[in-house]
């Protein structure tokens, strides 16, 4: 593992931050912290931690010592000094005295000896930081370590590698007790620079970052070599091709796993889902040992709360066969849920308060011949676990290379993933109107598809913007935070490659926001016959391309959607010379009653926002000057000209469509946004 230290980079930090009045010690902390985050085999979203014994002025002017120790919620790749909040360390190294202390009496504790009460919480291994006498200690979850710890002669694999430097701690859960054993083993061997926790990471200690620092790369650097020594091959499958694509599978997986609310109403607890299918994800789950190793349970703890304790693994899907491999899956799925229930049922009723059982739905799906599906709540939440999963690959298949993976007990597993701190945290926070919904939007680029897609992410969903691939996309995918996808939405393969991306990216497709439009113009009688297919090609085959591969998904899911589609006031009362664009709106129009009634038994619902003169690539800046100057009227003037006196702007449009998109007993509607036009009204 490459040692990244830098003297020129350590001095810019420490002169960067005393600017800003941070010392010395905590700058360097930042530093080497950021190191370490930094280095995926290290240390994995918020996994790890890092503390400095340092001094600090209280408010009376005292000078007293201080544990600046990693907050939680912060990722050490990114860290600030406010992350690292200080700690009075004098009561924290009093607690050694106690025999035993609660989670919640600890957090406690470590809150109220915070110098500032606003600051993030100590980390649950403070305590541990707080025991062991070294300015410097870093705790990271090593791949390497944890391949040679997670086995059976663990230890003895890892005092092959260390030597005598590192001392070595039995498996006890993060908290007080694993604090006072860290301590204790350290006192036995103060010699030791290294502590090795089995089954769950390393602790390196110095006197100063850099130490602390060197010793973890090191340590590192030594596993990785004790790795790359007498490997045997992981014996793989050779399995039947050809195997349906990831991005049709998708769907399919992604409906079993979403929990029936109240299928009746079309309320359902969806999933989002992503695909890794890299050379180790592959590795892994073509290993003939699959089914044993992939059961044994996590390779480091605190990855139970993301993963739950073991991944599910589906039938490889049969090109042609998708309807067995649905039946495999489901099986397969159900019987995880009901091994899951067992589980929390075996492990619920021991001792301390009652546990709220959380869904047993999984978390990581592996597919042979394919690679690995993550589930979460959100993108976010699903990226953590695939990458979670990925690690947990790579260190598992290095632990059978030189022997047998093995996890920590069911148990303790068990009291991992419902620790009471954790339990704590349930049904907190109320999940927005549309989480772990998934959003497509054409024409993302303009000013009706960013506002569109803005209104949805404040709603909670997962947005993909479709437009044609080039500056203006970028730049909307800037704004907004969506999945940016390159689509021309007249293209069939276009279109087709982009909600495969979609089915990659997120798992599948809840709603479909058929919103890309241009304005042709032409005096009917005269117009050439090119520039009317063309606009009934954008205008309307377009709506109804990218509508057949939303309706694909959203039938292999099996949990119904929506269908929303941007019409125009020109479907329901045409403006001069704009019969090239107001007759495929008619027929778009006619299009969403069509999906509503043919779809409606599967749950999909299909509306339209019937928009009038709202700024965008469609109605120009030039375009409204012209306008206005025909009429004889001011632009504010021609863009108020409504029954309201009021311009709709694209936001209106975006807070139509998010209405339809939440009213589930609505379809075959339209909505008129358009401040009020008699002509043009519907009914
Ligand atoms: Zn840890």
């Amino acid at each position: 593992m490459l040692n990244r230290w830098s003297d020129a980079d350590a001095r810019a930090t420490v002169e960067r931050y005393a600017r800003q009045g941070v010392s010395e010690d905590l700058a360097l902390r930042v530093y080497t912290s950021r190191l370490l985050g930094r280095e995926p085999a290290l240390v994995l979203h918020g996994g790890g931690n890092t503390s400095v014994k340092t001094t600090a002025r209280d408010i009376t002017g005292e000078t007293i010592e201080v544990l600046c120790v990693k907050g939680s919620g912060s990722d050490m790749a990114e860290i600030e000094p406010a992350g690292l909040p200080a700690v009075r360390l004098a009561p924290l190294r009093d607690l050694l005295a106690l025999d035993r202390l609660s989670d919640e009496d600890m957090v406690n504790f470590q809150r109220r000896n915070l110098l500032d009460s606003t600051a993030p919480n100590p980390s649950v291994e403070t305590l541990l930081h707080a025991f062991l006498p070294h300015k410097f200690v870093d705790h990271t979850h090593s791949n390497a370590v944890l391949a040679l710890t997670d086995q059976p002669d663990g230890e003895a694999l890892c005092r092959e590698a260390f030597g005598d430097r590192a001392a070595y701690v039995p498996y006890v859960m993060p908290g007080f007790a694993l604090a006072k054993s860290c301590a204790a083993v350290h006192a036995q061997d103060p010699e030791a620079d290294t502590l090795i926790l089995l089954k769950h990471g390393i602790f390196t200690l110095g006197q100063s970052a850099r130490e602390a620092y060197e010793r973890m790369i090191e340590r590192a650097s030594q596993a990785e070599a004790r790795l790359a020594r007498g490997r045997k091959t992981v014996v793989q499958v050779k399995l039947p091709q050809p195997l349906a694509g990831a991005a049709a599978i998708a769907p399919i997986l992604r409906g079993l796993l979403a929990i029936d609310l109240d299928r009746a109403e079309g309320s359902w607890k969806r999933f989002v889902l992503e695909f890794r299918g890299g050379p180790i994800a592959r590795a892994f789950v073509d290993g003939a040992q699959l089914a044993r190793y992939s059961q044994a349970g996590t390779i480091t703890p605190d990855h139970a709360i993301r993963t739950k304790p073991w991944p599910v693994i589906v039938p490889a899907p049969t090109s042609g066969d998708l309807d067995g491999f649905a039946a495999g899956a489901r099986d397969a799925i159900e019987a995880f849920k009901s091994r899951y229930r067992g589980y929390v049922e075996r492990h619920a009723r021991r001792g301390g308060a009652a546990k709220t059982p959380l869904d047993p739905a999984p978390r990581v799906l592996l597919v042979p011949g394919m690679g690995l599906f993550a589930a979460g709540d959100s993108a976010k939440a699903t990226r953590v676990a695939a990458d979670i999963a990925e690690a947990a690959a790579s260190v598992i298949l290095d632990a059978e290379a030189i022997g047998r993976f093995e996890s920590i007990a069911e148990a303790d597993l068990f009291d991992i993933e419902y620790w009471s701190l954790e339990q704590a945290k349930l049904g907190k926070a109320a999940e927005k109107p549309l989480a772990r919904h998934i959003v497509a939007i054409t024409g993302g680029a303009g000013a009706i598809g960013s506002a569109t897609a803005l209104a949805f992410k404040a709603a909670g969903a997962e947005v993909a913007l479709l437009d044609r691939d080039d500056g203006a996309l970028e730049a909307a995918v800037r704004k907004t935070g969506a999945l940016a996808v390159g689509c021309d939405v007249t293209d069939d393969a276009s279109v087709k490659a982009a909600f495969a991306r979609i089915a990659e990216s997120f798992g599948g497709l809840d709603i479909l926001v058929s919103n890309a439009g241009a304005a042709w113009q032409g005096r009917i009688g005269e117009v050439d016959d090119k520039i009317l297919r063309e606009s009934f090609e954008l205008n309307f085959f377009a709506h109804q391309r990218v509508a057949q591969a939303a309706v694909a998904i959203m039938l292999k899911q099996k949990i119904g959607g929506a269908l929303l589609f941007n019409a125009s006031k020109q479907a329901v009362n045409p403006g001069p010379d704009f019969g090239p664009y107001g007759l495929p709106k008619a027929a778009t129009l006619f299009l969403v009653r069509q999906y509503a009634l043919d779809y409606g038994a599967d749950g999909i619902r299909a509306n339209a926002v019937n928009a009038d003169r709202i700024r965008s690539g469609i109605l120009t800046d030039d375009f409204i000057k012209e306008r206005a100057k025909a009429r004889g009227v001011s632009e504010q003037n021609y863009m108020t000209g409504n029954l309201l006196h009021r311009e709709v702007t694209a936001d209106d449009v975006a807070q139509a469509f998010l209405a339809q998109a939440l009213a589930l007993k609505t379809t075959a509607d339209v909505t008129t946004v358009d401040g009020g036009n008699i002509a043009a009204a519907l009914r």
